[in-house]
C-alpha cells in the first residue's frame, strides 16, 4: 500500500479545490489536491456557456476557460493533483487526518495531511428524491446529467422536453437544447417564484419563448419504454389540484430541482452538519468543528457564483495555513475565539455561524422569500453594528456580506450578533405602530 505525507490535502478539484489548493501551496504549504475524476476543474467542465469569472477575473469567462487559469494557478503555485482517484475515508487522528484514497491504477493509498480542506461541490436531487409516480422509463435525466451528455459526450437527451423545476441548471438547459432543435415545451415550479437567476429566466426562457408555468407540479412521468407524456397539475395554497391535471406529451424530462452538498464523508468522520444548507457547520476560518478540517465552495452550501466559490475557497486555505503554522508552535487546537452569528427574519440561513472578534468576516446568506425591498441589519445586543439596504431579494440568489474588523473590536464577552433581514414595508409598518426607534 502506498503512504504519502503532505501539509495539506485538498478533496476535490473543482473551482472551490483548485483555488483553495493554488492559496495553501502558494504559502509553501505541501499541498495535494485530489479528485475522482480525470480531469481538474469539477462542473465547470460542463458549463461551455459564459458567464463565469466577472469578478474574480474581471473578464467574462466560459466554464472550461475558468477550469484551466484556476488549474494552472494550482500548478504554478506548486500544487500536486492526484486524478482518478476517490477519497473514501477521513480519520481524524487530532494533529493528523488520515485520508484513504482508491484509485483503479494505485490501488489503495494512505495519504497522512495535517489538515484538510474539503471541496467535494454537490450532487443534484433526481426523480427518486421527489417520489414522482408513473412508469420507469428511459428519457429521464436530472439536468446536469442531460448537460454532461450534451456538452461533452455529444448525446442528444431527446427530441421534446419538459423540465421540472427552475434551478439554473435547468434554465441554462432549456437554453442549450433548443440550440441545438430540441423543443422545451415548458419549464414547471411548484413555488410561486423562480429558483434560478433573474438573468438565466431573461437569457434562456424568455429570449426562447420557453413557458414557466409557476405554482406547477410534476405530477406523473409516463410511458413504456421511453418516456411518451408527463401529467402536470396547479399547486393551489400549497396543495396539487389533481382534478386540472394535464398531459404534456414529450419523450424527455429534466429535472432541475436543487443540489445537495456532497457530505458523506465529512458525516461519516464526525462533522457536525448545518440542519438547512445539508453542509458542514463552519466557523469565521471556515474550519468545521473537528479542528484541521476546513470547507469551502458547494460542498459547504450551494453558490450561483463560481467568483464567490473562488473566493471562499482562498480564505478556507488562508486559515488553513495559519492553522498549520500553529500547529507547528503547539497550538493548533486554539485556533479560535468566535462570537456566534445568528440568522433572523426572512434570513434562511447564514455562513459562518460565527466570527472572529476584531477580524474582518464575510458571510453568505439566503433568504426564504422573495422580497421587493429589504434591509439586513447586523445587531448586538439591540446595538445596530451595521445596516445595508437591498432591493429584490430572492433565494435563489446568494447574498454576501462583509462585517469589518472595527465592528466586532470592541464586543463584550459573551456577545451574539444578529443578522437579521426584515422587508421594508413591513419594518415601515412596525415603525407606525411604535414597535421600534
Ligand atoms: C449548470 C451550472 C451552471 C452554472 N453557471 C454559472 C455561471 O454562469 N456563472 C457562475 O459564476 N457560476 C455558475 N455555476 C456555479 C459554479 O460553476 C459552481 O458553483 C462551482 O463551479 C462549484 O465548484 P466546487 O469546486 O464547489 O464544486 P465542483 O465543481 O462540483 O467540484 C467538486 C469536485 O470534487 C470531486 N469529488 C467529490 N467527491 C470526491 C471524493 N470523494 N474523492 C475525490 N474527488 C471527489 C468531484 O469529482 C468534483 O470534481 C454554475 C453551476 C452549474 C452546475
Amino acid at each position: 500500500m502506498n503512504t504519502l505525507y503532505y501539509d495539506c490535502a485538498v478533496i476535490g478539484a473543482g473551482a472551490a479545490g483548485l483555488c483553495a489548493g493554488a492559496a495553501a501551496a502558494g504559502q509553501n504549504l505541501k499541498t495535494i489536491i485530489i479528485d475522482r475524476e480525470s480531469h481538474p476543474g469539477g462542473v465547470l467542465l460542463q458549463c461551455i456557456h459564459n458567464g463565469f469569472g466577472l469578478h474574480y477575473f474581471k473578464e467574462q469567462l466560459t466554464g472550461p476557460e475558468y477550469a484551466e487559469k484556476v488549474t494552472e494557478n494550482a500548478v504554478k503555485a506548486g500544487a500536486d493533483l492526484l486524478m482518478d482517484s476517490t477519497v473514501i475515508e477521513i480519520k481524524d487522528g487530532g494533529k493528523e487526518k488520515i485520508l484513504t484514497i482508491y484509485s483503479g491504477k494505485d490501488g489503495v493509498t494512505l495519504l497522512h495531511a495535517k489538515a484538510v480542506i474539503l471541496a467535494m461541490g454537490c450532487r443534484e436531487r433526481c426523480r427518486g428524491n421527489l417520489g414522482i409516480p408513473g412508469d420507469r422509463t428511459s428519457g429521464v435525466y436530472t439536468a446536469g446529467a442531460a448537460q454532461k451528455l450534451l456538452n461533452i459526450h455529444g448525446v442528444l437527451p431527446g427530441k421534446t422536453a419538459v423540465i421540472a423545476g427552475s434551478g439554473d441548471i435547468g434554465l441554462i438547459m432549456a437554453r442549450r437544447l433548443s440550440w441545438c432543435g430540441v423543443k422545451v415545451k415548458m419549464v414547471t415550479e411548484i413555488m410561486p417564484f423562480p429558483a434560478g437567476l433573474s438573468r438565466n429566466i431573461a437569457q434562456c426562457l424568455e429570449d426562447f419563448s420557453i413557458p414557466l408555468r409557476l405554482s406547477t407540479s410534476l405530477t406523473g412521468i409516463y410511458g413504456k419504454d421511453r418516456v411518451e407524456y408527463v401529467t402536470i397539475a396547479p399547486v393551489i395554497d400549497g396543495k396539487v389540484d389533481h382534478s386540472k391535471e394535464e398531459k404534456i406529451f414529450c419523450d424527455t424530462v429534466l429535472f432541475s430541482v436543487g443540489l445537495i452538498p456532497e457530505n458523506e464523508l465529512s458525516k461519516a468522520c464526525g462533522i457536525k452538519m448545518h440542519p438547512v444548507t445539508n453542509g458542514p457547520v463552519t466557523d469565521s476560518s471556515s474550519m468545521t468543528n473537528i479542528p484541521g478540517i476546513f470547507a469551502c465552495g458547494n460542498v459547504l452550501h450551494v453558490h450561483d457564483l463560481v467568483d464567490f466559490v473562488s473566493l471562499e475557497a482562498e480564505k478556507a486555505a488562508e486559515n488553513c495555513v495559519k492553522y498549520v503554522r500553529n500547529l507547528h508552535k503547539g497550538k493548533g487546537e486554539d485556533f479560535r475565539e468566535d462570537i456566534p452569528v445568528t440568522a433572523e427574519g426572512a434570513l434562511r440561513y447564514i455562513l459562518p455561524v460565527s466570527c472572529k472578534k476584531g477580524e474582518e468576516a464575510s458571510f453568505y446568506m439566503r433568504s426564504s422569500s422573495v422580497l421587493r425591498k429589504a434591509r439586513l441589519t447586523v445587531s448586538c445586543k439591540g446595538d445596530i453594528l451595521a445596516e445595508k439596504s437591498l432591493s429584490y431579494v430572492k433565494p435563489a440568489e446568494m447574498i454576501a456580506f462583509t462585517l469589518p474588523a472595527e465592528k466586532t473590536g470592541n464586543l463584550p464577552p459573551g456577545s451574539t450578533i444578529s443578522f437579521s433581514l426584515i422587508p421594508v414595508n413591513e419594518e415601515e409598518k412596525e415603525n407606525e405602530n411604535g414597535k421600534r426607534k
